[in-house]
């Protein structure tokens, strides 16, 4: 008997599975061929403390720690830009992610593609990492199995049955046997709880695209911000000598293997090239991914309200990456009663208590 089986093998079920099997046994069941195939293959890779809502902002702060000693950081900075017609949501997001307003030429020495005729107000700060997302699924991965847990792929759960024992989950012709279970099953996490006869609590994924682009008009992007337009309606990032693009779009959708919408794609394009000098001459490569949320768009972290032994891991929406050190760690601390760093406040926002 094990005892905890986790579903899904995306950043939220690696990093628990390292959390969880210092607690105890512990097998990981990814439906696809690797890890990270679906929506933790497709972030923006990007670590922005303040970026979230209020009950996701501590899990990032909380996660500063483990990113830096994980070496998975490099710098990167944010850069907000905007005009007089965007003027409310560039003073909320500047507010939000606490940047400090710079002067045009200054966004320029960074972006010397900025376009004078299209942007009046730019704010920034250097405090905004890329996260080697490769590598802190791989270090969690590590840790679980120096821990002993067994990591199955190609294991597609199909059917879950309760007894008073725990849980018999079946993947075609193989079964295992868990106390708990561990829904991590990101887009798909509430079609496992009905699996499982438990409540789903009504996740919706959100696709968002992302488009890969030449480096614009030949410049080396290695070291441009990550740039915002306000409201979060495209933003753009250097990428391995490439810019990735996003139309930042949140286009609610049922789970499934996303792929981007080429009129979206098109339309977000046009957003950031609104604000630069450089056209979009051609796409390098497209993809897209489900940024899955709960209800009230804050993540669902620990046991469930009616059974105990059903724990919730879910509703990373556009913070997994970034938040999965500090969530795994209140997981644990949640099913071993230990003393968790994170402010009470913080952590009955991400109970599934909440939905009761
Ligand atoms: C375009 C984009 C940009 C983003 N940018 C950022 C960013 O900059 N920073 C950040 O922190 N976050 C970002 N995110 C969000 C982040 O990627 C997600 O929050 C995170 O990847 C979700 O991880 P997950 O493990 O919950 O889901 P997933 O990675 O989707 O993993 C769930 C896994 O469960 C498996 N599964 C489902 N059903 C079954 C079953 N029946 N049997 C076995 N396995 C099953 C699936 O195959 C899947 O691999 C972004 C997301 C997108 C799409």
């Amino acid at each position: 008997m094990i005892d905890f089986l986790i579903i899904g093998g995306g950043i939220a079920g690696v990093s628990a599975a390292a959390r969880l099997s210092a607690l105890g046994s512990v097998t990981l069941l990814e439906g696809e061929d690797a890890l990270a195939y679906h929506t933790s293959g497709r972030s923006a890779a990007m670590f922005e403390q303040n970026y979230g809502k209020p009950s996701t902002i501590p899990l990032n702060k909380a996660s500063h720690a483990f990113h830096d000693q994980a070496d998975v950081l490099s710098p990167r900075g944010l850069l907000l830009v905007g005009n007089a017609d965007t003027a409310d949501a560039f003073a909320t997001d500047a507010r939000q992610m606490q940047l400090a307003q710079i002067s045009m030429q200054e966004a320029k020495d960074m972006v010397p593609i900025l376009d004078d005729a299209a942007v009046d107000r730019t704010a920034y700060h250097e405090a905004a990492w890329d996260i080697d997302t490769d590598k802190l699924i791989q270090c969690f991965a590590r840790t679980a199995r120096e821990n002993g847990a067994a990591i199955h792929t190609k294991t597609h759960v199909d059917d879950i049955k309760r007894n008073s024992k725990g849980w018999v989950v079946s993947a075609g012709t193989v079964t295992f046997e868990a106390q708990n279970l561990v829904n991590a099953a990101g887009a798909w996490v509430d079609q496992i709880a009905t699996l499982a006869g438990i409540a789903p609590l009504g996740f919706t994924p959100l696709r968002r695209s992302m488009a890969r682009i030449p480096a614009p008009g030949g410049h080396d992007v290695s070291t441009w911000p990550m740039m915002f337009g306000p409201g979060e309606n495209w933003y753009a990032k250097a990428d391995a000598g490439a810019l990735i693009v996003s139309p930042a779009e949140e286009d609610a959708t049922t789970p499934h293997d996303a792929y981007a919408d080429d009129m979206v794609l098109a339309e977000g394009l046009a957003r950031y090239e609104a604000n630069v000098t450089e056209p979009v001459t051609r796409l390098l490569s497209s993809w897209a991914g489900l940024r899955t949320f709960s209800p009230d768009r804050t993540l669902v972290l620990g046991p469930d309200a009616q059974d105990p032994n059903f724990i919730w891991c879910a509703g990373q929406g556009g913070y997994g990456m970034q938040s999965a050190p500090a969530a795994s760690q209140l997981l644990a601390d949640l099913i071993s009663g230990g003393p968790s760093d994170l402010p009470v406040d913080a952590i009955t926002a991400l109970s599934p208590q909440r939905f009761t």
